[in-house]
């Protein structure tokens, strides 16, 4: 097996690849390493070889390790990838440096009140919930550009991007195409799409950032 280091620069290389092979910049494509189930020790390395920038889907998981690494690593960036419940936006807002999942009209009242609480600004994306699942978070493709809106005139949130979670099941390829229409309609630039599985393709419709968990750090237990 290799080691999360090594994974790393592979994931890296291929990133790159995938920018040459759709025409991009090279390094235009941010890697958010996403080291949910993991602990403190097995991020560690991946630190000491100088990566920033994580992401982790529940807020009382990431309180339990990413202080203490956030103390001992300087200029760490860390992301919200999994949903946020509205009692946990005090939490969310005082350690994450963006939060991917603003998803309803709660989350962004409570979100604006911490912020303007604890004089702090994580930058925001819209979660968008491109395959319509009910199970699945994030907003409805047809209700994006109004949500958008609202988090800027109502609650006075600027959105960054937008972000999606293909069904698992389907063809990736559409559903990033919808995101990257979705965001240009708005008038966003930055899109967070593609894991282990479909970065690459991701890159290719115009991903701008790509969590990837398993490819770096293996399969989750
Ligand atoms: C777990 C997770 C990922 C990473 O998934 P892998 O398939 O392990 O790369 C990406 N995005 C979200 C929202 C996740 O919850």
């Amino acid at each position: 097996m290799k080691s999360a280091v090594e994974n790393l620069q592979a994931v890296r290389l291929a990133i790159g690849q995938a920018e040459r092979e759709a025409g991009r910049k090279a390094g235009s494509v941010e890697l958010v390493a996403v080291s949910k189930t993991f602990d403190a020790e097995e991020i560690r390395p991946v630190l000491e070889a100088g990566h920033r920038v994580f992401g982790e889907n529940r807020v009382q998981e990431a309180q339990g390790k990413w202080p203490g690494l956030k103390e001992a690593f300087s200029g760490i960036e860390l992301h919200l990838i999994g949903p946020l419940q509205s009692n946990k936006a005090k939490e969310a807002v005082a350690l994450f440096d963006v939060i991917e999942t603003v998803d309803r009209e709660k989350i962004a009242a409570a979100l604006a009140t911490e912020m303007r609480k604890q004089a702090k600004t994580p930058r925001l994306y819209v979660q968008v919930n491109t395959g319509l699942e009910p199970q699945k978070a994030g907003i409805d493709p047809r209700e994006t550009a109004a949500f958008v809106a609202r988090c800027r005139e109502v609650h006075g949130l600027a959105i960054e991007g937008l972000m999606c979670i293909p069904p698992v099941e389907e063809n990736p390829g559409p559903h990033f195409a919808l995101l990257s229409k979705l965001a240009r309609e708005t008038g966003l630039d930055k899109l967070s799409m593609g894991m282990s599985g479909d970065y690459e393709t991701a890159i290719g419709f115009g991903a701008t950032s790509v969590r990837v968990g398993s490819a770096i750090f293996g399969q989750r237990a």
